[in-house]
């Protein structure tokens, strides 16, 4: 091969000599950009033809002809490959942009929230993001995370930008527990290379600064730095570039701010020293969310966000991770958080390499499903961790020899069954579900009580019914605080007032409480105390509730409508399961028949058929079947025989008082007359 042909410097004065350089440098970046505007219309091309969005091997040979050509010019192939690896990956990165199209085809402006101010880590962050992208970003300014998460889900944005995890100072809890409470999807990640600076005014220098202002997080990043500072008091802040710009309102030489080296030029202010983070490479990793999920091309690498809980079981956590290991999919992140409601819980947020459309990470989920008790897919997104490839460059070899290539080879997904569910299912899940709640198990070869008031009426009238229902060995309190009527003018219960009654009453006695939602709103706040959370029958296709509950990380009893097909009625779980609760277990209590001799008719016939369609448990309601307490004793009798996993029998310490279904409820006498018989001794 020809000698390369050396460029001849002129001058040899070290200003001509850089000015050569410099025009070399400007030859490099043109020739960047190009090489970029290329790629863009490889994209397309690949897009057309709708060929592999990262080849590997193209990758590959690209890599061996520098390194060889490299070698010609007596360059070192690791310096060669070092840069080529960041070229590659730019393109990569450019194209992945160009695939995935705006926010799934979104409009050409995008309103980013935030939280922080210009210059902001997260606004930086921000840009990083956009920067490939077809769209014009104006910011929303917000003071916490939860500002910026609300005004997406209420439309005053289209994303928030949420950092989750710094790689010197770890996890952003409050963040975390955002993304569970909040109904966020993630469609992005970036991962943000934190420089902190220390900036100060014009006349500021580094021995006259006597405080220094910045954010916990980035002081904590800092604190080699800081500790070499004895004499400086560091000031917390709400966020970094906030920092930097009251420094420079004051405008006293003293003061300093830890920064960005962006935010020095946003708001005029001299930097005095650069890199001051304790570690070189420190990363944020921030998460893109908007209201609804994305769709990612199956051509481009991509990761899935997940959160889940197991119980404590032994082995819960293995059980489900083996899940991800049987299909092949590495996982690449985890991380708990306790729970909020259930302190000793843990929230376990995963990240793992895939994408949920594909059959595979279907399958694994499914997998998953069977042994978490949450489960609630966050998003799939386009993978930001453009690694280099794991190479094996035979820089000798013939490189036209064809690679074995990974033919995955996994069955496909389990299809929704011909009756159109899924989760619900015996055909997802052989084995069937069994609840626990405060030491109480649903399911299985266990036959649970529920007992208690239709309504709670008093203190005094919840506590004398938990007691009876104790006493004669029933294990959960059930205790109406919403009460929806047929009439608007009955007693419509006595709400939170209520539900703290009902609260007191479980702890005194040890029994885990059940109580009805009435609606969405409620949701939240009822999760806080109520152990399992109760869908009536009128609301079993209230579907936002469905969902709402579905979010929640209590156990959810759905009770079935009084004109609901079976069918219609495991959908209504399916919305719960879907929506990632899969504590979920059915209440039959009487349907709507011609027959009017009884309130409804308790439809005896749904528990062994559910029992072989679902591996949710079922139990039985007599009273409302029943209408009459005459007949509860028999219907539940008739539960406990079709093999029902259990009851849930009203009761009142004196029936001819109740504010409500009063007919229908049995004194503390006759309960304990019906539990001996249940319990074979009556
Ligand atoms: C209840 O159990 O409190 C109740 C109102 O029942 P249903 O929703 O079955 O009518
Ligand atoms: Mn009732």
């Amino acid at each position: 091969m020809e000698e390369p042909k050396e460029r001849e410097p002129v001058d040899q004065s070290i200003d001509s000599l850089r000015e050569n350089v410099d025009g070399i440098d400007d030859q490099i970046l043109a020739l960047l950009a190009e090489r970029r505007r290329v790629s863009s219309a490889i994209a397309s091309e690949k897009q057309r033809t709708k060929r592999p969005f990262r080849d590997e091997d193209r990758e590959n040979s690209l890599l061996t002809k520098r390194v060889e050509a490299a070698r010609d010019h007596d360059l070192d192939p690791g310096l060669v490959i070092g840069i080529w690896e960041q070229i590659i990956a730019d393109s990569v990165s450019l194209q992945q942009d160009h695939f995935q199209g705006l926010l799934n085809g979104g409009g050409s402006t995008a309103v980013v929230a935030l939280q922080g101010i210009e210059g902001s880590y997260s606004q930086l962050a921000a840009e990083q993001f956009f920067r490939d992208k077809p769209v014009e970003i104006s910011l929303l300014a917000c003071t916490r995370f939860a500002d910026a998460a609300s005004a997406v889900e209420h439309g005053r944005a289209d994303v928030a930008m949420l950092p989750v995890e710094n790689t010197t100072s770890g996890g952003i809890a409050e963040v975390y527990d955002l993304l569970l409470h909040s109904r966020l999807a993630v469609i992005g990640e970036v991962k943000y290379r934190v420089q902190h600076c220390l900036l100060g005014t014009e006349d500021s220098s580094l021995d006259t600064i006597k405080s220094i202002y910045g954010h916990p997080q980035a002081a904590t990043q800092c604190s080699d730095f800081l500790g070499e500072l004895p004499d400086v008091e560091v000031v917390f802040f709400g966020d970094t570039a906030m920092s930097g710009r009251r420094i420079k309102s004051i405008g006293d030489p003293t003061i300093a701010a830890i920064a960005s080296e962006e935010a020095a030029r946003r708001f005029g202010l001299k930097v005095l020293k650069r890199a001051i983070g304790n570690r070189k490479e420190n990363y944020t990793r921030f998460l893109v969310v908007a209201r609804d999920p994305i769709s990612v091309d199956p051509q481009i690498p991509s990761k899935t966000s997940l959160v889940l809980s197991v119980g404590n079981a032994p082995g819960a956590l293995l059980e489900v991770l083996a899940r991800f290991k049987e299909q092949d999919i590495p996982l690449v992140k985890l991380e708990s958080r306790p729970t909020i409601d259930n302190p000793w819980e843990e929230m376990f947020y995963l990240d793992f390499d895939g994408n949920v459309s594909s059959p595979h990470v279907q399958l694994a989920l499914d997998g998953v499903r069977r042994t978490a008790k949450f489960v609630r897919v966050l998003g799939s997104y386009p993978s930001q961790d453009l690694r280099p490839q794991k190479r094996n460059l035979n820089l000798t070899a013939d490189l036209e020899r064809p690679r074995v290539k990974h033919a995955g080879g996994k069955p496909a997904a389990s299809p929704v069954t011909a009756s159109g569910y899924r989760l619900a299912s015996r055909e997802q899940k052989e084995e069937s579900t069994v609840i626990e709640v405060g030491g109480v198990k649903i399911g299985g070869d266990d036959f649970v009580v529920i007992a208690g008031p239709c309504a709670v009426e008093s203190l005094e009238q919840v506590m004398a019914a938990a007691a009876g229902a104790k006493a004669a060995g029933a294990t959960i309190l059930r205790g109406g605080c919403f009460k929806p009527r047929t009439s608007p003018y009955s007693f419509q219960g006595l709400g939170y007032e209520g539900l703290e009654m009902l609260v007191e009453a479980g702890r005194v006695h040890g029994m885990p409480i059940v109580t009805e939602v009435p609606a969405p709103e409620h949701v939240e706040r009822m999760s806080e105390t109520s152990d399992i959370l109760q869908i009536g029958a009128r609301n079993m296709q209230n579907f936002t509730l469905l969902s709402e509950v579905g979010r929640s990380s209590r156990p959810v009893m759905l009770k079935r409508g009084m004109s609901a097909s079976l069918d219609e009625w495991l959908h209504a779980a399916e919305y719960i399961l879907d929506a990632g609760n899969q504590q979920v277990f059915l209440c039959e209590r009487g349907i709507r028949t011609f027959e009017t001799s009884t309130r409804n008719t308790l439809d005896v016939a749904a528990v062994p058929v559910l029992k072989q369609r679902t591996h949710l448990p079922v139990i039985v309601d007599p009273s409302h079947a029943a209408g009459d307490r005459h007949l509860v004793t028999p219907l539940a009798m008739a539960g406990q025989a079709v093999g029902a996993h259990g009851l849930m029998v009203e009761i009142h310490p004196n029936p001819a008082e109740a504010l409500s279904d009063g007919a229908q409820s049995l004194d503390l006498d006759d309960f304990d007359d019906l539990m001996a018989l249940i319990n074979g001794k009556g």
